[in-house]
């Protein structure tokens, strides 16, 4: 089972990881999401998780002492663990990323808010500890904390584990996962019934229950739609 712990100070802002796929995901026992208050691990008398930056400059950064505690009480076991801090710094999140997650036993997740953590968390936990440190982006623009891209990252890795989909045939047909001989497609277009909406047609090709045409056509439309956007 993958064991998520999320670290934030906004654990209010993580519960609709609850529903849907995730929910029923943990309801079978597949993955345990807990999210924990980084606040609690506060030093001092006003609960303060940040400091003004050395160097000087705009903001505050979120300090590491209540960040170390957090991480080490989450992280009490022998077990491996792969710690992803979020920070639009990051390495660009994408389905590889999300595929090697997907197969890991603990990820610990930090999501940092105003400037950011403390660089010497991910440093600490890499060199001293000997977790997998994953610094990760989700896309190259500024959030202003990191739950929502912790929710994307959660949500895209979860559903790759075996049995989190109904059918896991959907896995191998999908955007990023489909391939041909010069690598990863995004999806061909996609219709249900009715046949004709609002006098739109769905492709015939796709009624004539030829299974062996239907493919290469899906194969056709999934090339197309991907030399469209490379041409962006
Ligand atoms: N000062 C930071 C910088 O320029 O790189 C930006 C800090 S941002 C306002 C606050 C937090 O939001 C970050 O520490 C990170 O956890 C999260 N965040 C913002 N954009 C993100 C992105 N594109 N991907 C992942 N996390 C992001």
């Amino acid at each position: 089972m993958l064991k998520i712990s999320i670290i934030s100070i906004f654990p209010e802002y993580l519960k609709p990881l609850e529903l849907s796929l995730l929910g029923k995901a943990q309801e079978k026992g597949l993955i345990s999401i807990d999210i924990h208050d980084l606040r609690k691990h506060a030093t001092d008398p006003h609960h303060s998780v940040d400091d003004t930056p050395y160097g000087g400059g705009a903001g505050m950064v979120m300090s590491a002492e209540p960040w170390g505690l957090a991480i080490d009480e989450v992280s009490n076991s022998e077990a491996e663990f792969d710690l992803i801090v979020l920070t639009p710094a990051g390495k660009k999140f994408d389905q590889q990323m999300a595929m090697s997650f997907s197969k890991k036993e603990n990820l610990i997740f930090a999501c940092g808010r105003y400037e950011g953590i403390d660089a010497r968390v991910s440093k600490y936990y890499a060199e001293k500890r000997n977790f997998k440190v994953h610094e990760v982006s989700i896309g190259d623009y500024v959030l202003g904390g990191g739950e929502v891209a912790t929710m994307v990252i959660v949500e895209a890795t979860a559903r790759l584990i075996p049995g989190v989909l109904g059918n896991p045939q959907s896995l191998k047909e999908e955007s990023h996962t489909l391939t041909n001989k010069d690598g990863s497609l995004v999806e061909y277009p996609n219709y249900t019934k009715p046949a004709n909406w609002r006098g739109l047609e769905v492709p015939e090709i796709l009624l004539s229950g030829n299974h062996g045409e239907i493919e290469k056509w899906r194969i056709k439309e999934a090339e197309r739609r991907t030399q469209a956007l490379t041409k962006e």
